[in-house]
């Protein structure tokens, strides 16, 4: 179990304030300047030997992504850092406890990673119903310039560096880096086909990185501690701590810093409490959010939570957001509500996601009340696979791997339910 000591977020549960002088008393700001005396490419240095994946699904490895920013902008063309706060995936819920809990550390964290960008300014884009936390993030970027920290000559370091708080309007699609950058330019929050990306032409056509709140939240700490420290948790290829957010049927539900490929097995045991009902009483997990496929119970308890573990047992890391379900769960149901959110928030610019999703939805309710015909199932699949991958943003793929996980694993359960909506007459005749 990660040790007390090694906690980068030593406030995730709000036990203490989160105004400047509590997180100066935990560490935050604490000669800040000194860190950007490290260099704009040696932090980059460091940020890629800590071993830092993005921590906001993609596992993109963040100091690689900072060295595609140009080295020497343009004053017709700053580079803009921006920071996804706009956390609406079913089951993610961490960026939430930063923000409302934290926050010093994500305004340091984005002063350090603009500056090792040589960014002009970050934008925060915070999910629009976060209405408490995007005051207090409003009011800690305030406590943030009072103090020199941030705006015209940063902690006295000569750079200047301004940090804007945008808030969303509640569309799950502007968490999609390319459609938050529309939208924070006042357009109609819709991704662009890529390339160009952002690095090359992002916000305002300006050079851009989009990170999530958790990936520059750490920086500080990594810089402070080392790298070395940060890469001496978790295994090769997935290294460092990271804040797993545990949801559904364990006995304590909570959020809550691990080292990463911690087993699902002690994860839950150390943290939630157990499953509830105890070990046999689980059915499936969903390990990433609402868009990795689930992952029946056998294959999950032994599984690293990391990136390479979760790949290996079909699934994916993507945000930590652990769904945990017990056999009480009507999987068919359950998996046919993902699909109503995917078809609600499709932004509708293309068409196998706009018609799939619908379509997709529509016979995920059949499954769910049996009225389908065996052979359905694997027109379901099918049309699945012409969704992923054939869209602009990964919204399609998000849509479809759901149910490719269900009939995957759980193709009897679906098969039932139809046969059983038929009567046992047609029970025989399948027999
Ligand atoms: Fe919009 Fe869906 Fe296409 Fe993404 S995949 S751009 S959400 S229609």
């Amino acid at each position: 179990m990660l040790a007390d000591k090694d906690r980068i977020f030593t406030n995730v549960h709000g036990f203490q304030p989160w105004n400047l002088k509590a997180a100066q008393k935990r560490g935050d700001w604490d000669k800040t300047a000194k860190l950007l005396q490290i260099g704009n490419d040696e932090i980059i240095e460091r940020i890629k030997a800590s071993g830092l994946r993005g921590r906001g699904g993609a596992g993109f490895p963040t100091g690689m992504k900072w060295s595609f920013m140009p080295k020497t902008p343009s004053p017709e063309r700053p580079n803009f850092l921006v920071i996804n706060a706009d956390e609406s995936e079913p089951g993610s819920c961490k960026d939430r406890e930063i923000i409302r809990h934290d926050p010093h550390k994500l305004i340091e964290g984005a002063l350090i990673a603009g500056f090792a960008m040589r960014a002009r300014a970050a934008y925060i884009y915070i999910r629009g119903e976060y209405i408490f936390e995007a005051k207090v993030l409003e009011d800690a970027v305030a406590e943030a310039y009072s103090a020199g920290f941030i705006g015209k000559n940063a902690c006295k370091s000569g750079y200047d560096f301004d940090v804007f708080v945008h808030r969303g309007a509640g569309a799950y699609i502007c968490g999609e880096e390319t459609a938050m950058i529309e939208s924070l330019e006042g357009k109609k929050g819709q991704p662009r086909l890529k390339p160009p990306f952002p690095a090359g032409a992002g916000l305002y056509g300006c050079p851009t990185t989009v990170n999530n709140v958790e990936s520059i939240a750490v920086v500080p700490t990594i810089l402070r501690r080392g790298p070395e420290w940060f890469f001496s948790f978790g295994r090769e290829g997935n290294k460092g701590t990271k804040l797993f957010q545990i949801s559904g049927h364990v006995n304590t539900p909570c959020v809550v810093e691990e080292e990463m490929s911690i087993s699902f097995r002690d994860l839950i045991e150390k943290h939630c409490g157990g499953i509830r009902g105890g070990w046999d009483n689980l059915l499936a997990v969903i390990p990433g959010g609402s868009s990795v496929p689930l992952v029946p119970a056998a294959q999950i308890m032994d599984a690293p939570m990391d990136f390479d573990g979760l790949k290996a047992v079909g699934s994916g890391l993507g945000t930590a957001a652990v769904i945990v379900m017990d056999k009480s769960t009507d999987i068919v149901r359950a998996i046919s509500r993902l699909s109503y959110f995917y078809k609600h928030e499709s932004c509708g610019q293309c068409t196998p996601c706009r018609e799939g999703t619908g379509w997709m939805w529509r016979v995920m309710e059949k499954m769910r009340t049996g009225d389908a015909e065996i052979g359905d199932i694997d027109t379901l699949y099918e049309v699945t696979k012409q969704v992923e991958g054939h869209t602009i943003c990964a919204l399609g793929d998000a849509a479809a791997w759901p149910i490719q996980g269900l009939i995957k694993h759980f193709r009897p359960e679906m098969e039932r339910r139809i046969l059983d909506a038929k009567g046992s007459e047609m029970l025989e005749a399948a027999e």
